[in-house]
């Protein structure tokens, strides 16, 4: 056995061995799996197998059509049959919310050329002849989608790791996990100790007492999952063909066929959480009691679709765990809180996105950073708010309503509320619609006295569109008052301070009292992040960026930041913050601010500390996302309601209202500002991103500088265009047409308050873009006409915000 390794794996599941593959495959061969038992002890040897390729979001359907390739070579190259077929999958669309649901579906799916298009009633019966077709309104064919046989699956991915020269031990349980002080790691196992660069947690249903060795806990939760397989139906024996994978998603049923017969599955409407308090140690190829009465429900309504099953014999129950982060995502990448750690947890399709994750990692040990934005899937997306009970209710939550659709702009009640502002009752109060996000509640909007305070969930206009569109125009016309403490809040302090920021950041620090705004590149020239930056004293900066981002922020800092001179602190939840915009903030804050406001003594992305009232210390920024004149105040939360009474009894005579976040995402469309996550991601070049005006190569040396100089040519444009949807609505992910032909997509849509224009950001492929091209816009399947716009719809000079 090796006791030195670049990499140590744990788990021997599909997830382990992929990854162990795609380290091998990019070259590094010096690299180990551990496994406790056999291959596949754990999920793996017991899932249906199922594929699929039309999900959401688009980087997990990336990582859904690389399975197919995979699969595809893989076979050959370790001369190991998967058990892989192709048959194409059927999305059942019961009713018309559905079908809406799989239009977007097939719209976001264009841009990564996944095939998949409406079929006819009659087609679906052709195509799947044991369906009852009159409980459906129509059908979403998916071209890749089949299954795999799960163990024959697995072993091939380590039967091709092998040849490429690494090594597997079988029936070597990891006892311990040391980090050395060079970051590198010491794991001990039942024979000997092996010394690694890395080490990934593959460790599937023992997730958490692999990180538990590290001194880490994850997010993880173990649930009971059900399928059946009925005995040969004779319809079946006579098709001729292979079924499709069928996807009822609104019974959360899966089905495929299982030899002459049907293999049936369903995300129960009854969740079954299994051993909560940590995975027995001895388990392994060994099942759960079966209780089909936890999927009656899901079994009868698949019997009115497909009245076959209703006399069906059952041949096998499987009732087996499978072990889930709270919005049942996988947990990957490496660990915030440790070097050289990475996490490949909570997988919940393995057999679909187990080729992805392997990738991924591979990329992400290897070159630093993964090919493609998979934040949706970063182990940093969860902080220290996503506890166990959390963790308990939202797997119960996320698991028992997977037959739910998934709305635009939705919010999850489930474990709500964790964090609260310190204005919180008085939004309450005014009938705040609240959202939450990274842990903490925020207004999104404002219902009118008496109306229930709640979205409608729809793909069309929904209930806050108009309230929403008044509160843009009272910050468009007068005074808007913003809860703003959804924000990441970094402190840099110390005599490298700047200068540190000065490599970590791609544009130049700001003189004293002034405020910057510039991108964070990776090594590779990606957008790494999107922060506004203010000099408050000559070593003290304030950062502020996308607050979801918070914990992979820190964990790119923590790769650069030095041992001395520069102290980082992570102030998100210690500071609040209020944002006043409009034409009117600029009265309001000279009437109470301890300072002269006008433009003159304190101008466009002036920053600094102020008395406010009489509130000390205030830091106060002279810009705003919404394109208008305005502030944004930061302090300690606790002084947070102080400060909002004021700015509102002051702000009474000057029309202030209070305004949501909604508003802002709305406003900021007609400036065409790119957020983070939407615009702006590891996805893009500063420059496909039009981020490059912030990039400032006459800095000798900044984190991503070789990479800009050497930038390949744009493969995509930032664009904006109105559109003409009438009723309907655009939330990001429609396809965009030139001439009838895909052409790019929309990462963001709405409504511009002032303009009253339907408004969509996105990219175009450069090939594509054409100033006077006839664009249109994919909305529920319908084509809209799209103008194109080459500047803001609103204000194009920015005269506003600088009044
Ligand atoms: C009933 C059911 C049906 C399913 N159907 C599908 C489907 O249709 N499609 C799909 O894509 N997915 C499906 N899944 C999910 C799929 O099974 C999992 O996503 C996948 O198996 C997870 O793989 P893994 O490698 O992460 O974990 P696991 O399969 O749990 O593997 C982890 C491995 O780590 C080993 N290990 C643990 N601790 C140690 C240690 N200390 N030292 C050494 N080794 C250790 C274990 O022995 C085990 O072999 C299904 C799951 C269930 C339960």
């Amino acid at each position: 056995m090796k006791t030195v390794a670049q990499v140590v794996v744990i788990g021997g599941g599909v997830v382990g061995c992929s990854i162990l593959y795609h380290l091998a495959k990019n070259g590094w061969t010096d690299v180990v799996l551990l496994e406790r038992m056999e291959l596949t002890s754990g999920s793996s040897w017991h899932a249906a197998g199922g594929l699929f390729t039309v999900v959401r979001p688009n980087a997990a359907a990336e990582m859904h059509k690389y399975t197919f390739q995979i699969y595809r070579e893989l076979e050959k190259e370790s001369g190991q049959d998967c058990g892989f077929h192709v048959t194409g999958g059927i999305n059942i669309c019961r009713t018309q919310e559905e079908m809406d649901s799989n239009a977007m579906m097939q719209s976001a799916c264009r841009r990564l050329g996944i095939e998949s298009h409406f079929i006819s009633l009659h087609e679906a019966r052709e195509k799947v002849p044991l369906l009852d077709t009159s409980h459906m309104l129509g059908a979403l064919w998916e071209e890749e989608g089949g299954h795999v046989d799960p163990a024959s699956a697995t072993q091939a991915f380590a039967a091709a790791a092998r040849q490429l020269g690494a090594e597997i031990y079988r029936h070597t349980p990891v006892t311990a996990t040391h980090q050395r002080s060079d970051g590198s790691w010491d794991v001990d196992t039942d024979k000997v100790s092996i010394h690694a660069e890395y080490i990934v947690n593959a460790a599937g249903l023992w997730g958490r007492e692999v990180a538990a060795m590290a001194g880490i806990e994850l997010p993880l939760m173990p649930v009971e999952h059900h399928y059946l397989v009925t005995e040969n139906l004779p319809i079946i024996e006579n098709l001729g063909f292979e079924l499709p994978q069928i996807n009822d998603n609104e019974t959360g049923v899966y089905a495929r066929q299982e030899g002459m017969g049907l293999l049936l599955g369903a995300y129960e409407s009854s969740c079954t959480h299994w051993a909560v308090d940590g995975t027995p140690l001895d388990f392994g190829h060994e099942l759960l009691d079966e209780d089909l009465s936890r999927m009656e429900w899901n079994f009868e309504k698949s019997v009115e679709l497909m009245p076959c099953l209703g006399d069906a014999g059952i041949k096998r129950i499987i009732n087996g765990p499978m072990i889930f982060s709270p919005d049942l995502g996988p947990l990957i990448g490496p660990h915030p809180q440790l070097s050289n750690y990475f996490c490949a947890n909570g997988v919940m399709a393995g057999f679909n996105q187990g080729a992805g994750i392997g990738r991924a990692l591979a990329e992400w040990i290897i070159q630093g950073e993964p090919e493609i934005d998979i934040f949706c899937w970063d182990v940093a997306r969860f902080g220290a708010w996503a506890d166990k009970s959390y963790t308990r209710q939202a797997t119960r939550y996320f698991y028992q309503n997977r037959s739910e659709k998934v709305y635009p702009y939705q919010e999850f009640e489930v474990g709500r509320p964790i964090h609260k502002p310190a204005v919180y009752a008085r939004l309450s109060e005014a009938n705040a619609v609240f959202g939450s996000s990274f842990g903490l509640e925020h207004a999104n909007w404002f219902a009118a006295p008496g109306v229930e305070a709640k979205d409608s969930l729809t793909y069309r206009q929904p209930n806050w569109w108009k309230p929403v569109i008044d509160e843009g125009k009272r910050i468009r016309n007068e005074l808007g008052l913003m809860e703003f403490s959804t924000m990441a809040k970094f402190e840099v302090s110390g005599s490298a301070a700047g200068r540190w920021l000065d490599f970590v950041m791609a544009n130049k620090m700001p003189n004293l009292g002034r405020m910057t705004l510039s991108p964070m590149l990776s090594a590779k020239g990606r957008l790494a992040g999107d922060f506004s930056i203010a000099r408050i004293d000559e070593d003290r900066f304030m950062v502020l960026g996308a607050d979801t981002m918070q914990l992979a922020f820190m964990r790119h800092f923590d790769r650069y930041l030095p041992e001395q001179d520069v102290v980082l602190k992570n102030l998100s939840t210690e500071f609040g913050g209020l944002h006043i915009c409009g034409p009117n903030a600029q009265a309001l804050i000279s009437r109470l601010a301890q300072a002269d406001m006008d433009s003159a003594h304190f101008p466009f992305m002036s920053a600094r500390s102020m008395t406010i009232g009489n509130i000390d210390n205030v830091l106060v920024f002279r810009v705003s996302f919404t394109g208008e004149s305005g502030y944004e105040m930061y302090l300690p939360m606790q002084q947070q309601l102080a400060l909002f009474d004021l700015l509102r009894s002051e702000g009474e005579n000057l029309g202030l209202g209070l305004v949501g976040t909604r508003a802002l995402m709305h406003t900021r469309l007609e400036k065409s500002f790119p957020a983070w996550a939407l615009e702006l991601s590891p996805d893009y070049t500063a420059v496909e991103a039009e981020m490059d005006r912030f990039v400032s190569l006459d800095k000798p040396d900044f984190v991503g500088r070789d990479a800009v100089i050497d930038y390949a040519p744009a493969r995509e444009k930032f664009v904006t265009f109105s559109v003409d949807a009438g009723e309907c609505a655009l939330w990001g992910d429609e396809a965009i047409f030139l001439d009838g032909e895909p052409a790019g997509y929309v990462t963001s849509g709405g409504f511009g308050p002032l303009t009253e224009k339907h408004i969509a950001l996105g990219y175009v492929s450069c090939d594509a873009y054409q100033i006077t091209g006839q664009y249109s816009i994919e909305i529920l399947g319908k084509l809209c006409p799209a103008e194109l716009h080459l500047e803001p719809l609103y204000d194009p000079a920015g005269a506003k915000m600088r009044a």
